[in-house]
């Protein structure tokens, strides 16, 4: 279970200031991949917008050789979960594709992603992604001093619950804390009972990113080795922010407008 909130990292003020530059490039960046995305685009275009961007803003790609990861960004297509590969791959009228960007400025981290719909998707699939951005701003709701970690999966949990019961919440792959590394102490697991975990302090920071398929929430790692895929086939969204608390509220630091208390 949890441990002793001691291990989060506190960032200062100063230093959240510095990662609201770095989440204002992932913000930024995700705006232009988001326009690009039509059909008859390659998912490997939609990196090379990337690459131009993060690099065009004076920042280094996370993702980029992470554990040997080939992209700049994750892009992941319909039954794709989180993790997909940028390719050859041509996008459809239809598809459901969620991208996930990360990248650093003078050593702080940002890390979001969004989930777009390709031309006209059926209500279905568009209510999904719809439903798991709502969850998305329900857990970031509740990242505030003097709760605990776990009211932020139980916010996600129970938005996406009380959408109904069609839907899969992935469990093997969760959120996490997130400052002068992409992935720190604590996860940030989707799902849950309030009231528990350490608590949380202003200083600390969080990428809450709820991963929710339109199916069974089981998911297998295909062959490449990296995408994350739903075993039954169903779509899947993914939209996920970085969230700092603060004395009076979360400040979200990849929003592309201000979105602070
Ligand atoms: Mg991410
Ligand atoms: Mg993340």
């Amino acid at each position: 279970m949890f441990r002793s909130g001691d291990r989060i990292e506190v960032k200062t003020p100063g230093e959240l200031e510095a990662m609201r530059v770095a989440g204002l490039v992932v913000a930024h960046t995700l705006a232009r991949i988001r326009d690009a995305v039509s059909a008859g685009v390659t998912t490997a275009a939609l990196d090379d917008i990337a690459a131009e961007s993060i690099r065009g803003e004076g920042a280094t790609p996370s993702f980029l050789g992470y554990h040997g990861f080939p992209a700049h960004i994750c892009v992941s297509v319909n039954d794709e979960v989180v993790h997909g590969i940028p390719g050859p791959r041509i996008l459809a009228a239809g598809d459901l594709v969620s991208v996930d960007c990360g990248a650093i400025v003078d050593g702080w981290h940002g890390d979001a992603a969004i989930t777009v719909a390709v031309g006209d998707v059926t209500p279905d699939v568009a209510e999904l992604s719809r439903i798991t951005e709502e969850a998305l701003w329900a857990g970031l709701a509740a990242a505030r001093p003097g709760g605990r970690l776990s009211d932020i999966g139980h916010a996600v949990e129970s938005r996406i619950r009380a959408a109904g019961d069609h839907y899969g919440i992935v469990e093997d792959y969760v959120g996490h804390g997130i400052g002068s590394r992409m992935h720190m102490e604590p996860a940030v697991p989707n799902y849950g009972r309030p009231g528990r975990g350490p608590r949380l302090k202003p200083g600390m920071a969080l990428a809450v990113e709820p991963m929710v398929v339109l199916g069974a929430a089981d998911v297998q790692v295909l062959d490449d080795e990296w995408t994350v895929a739903a075993c039954d086939a169903s779509p899947a969204a993914h939209w996920e922010h970085t969230v700092a608390i603060t004395e009076d509220g979360p400040w979200v630091l990849t929003a592309l407008g201000e979105v602070r208390p």
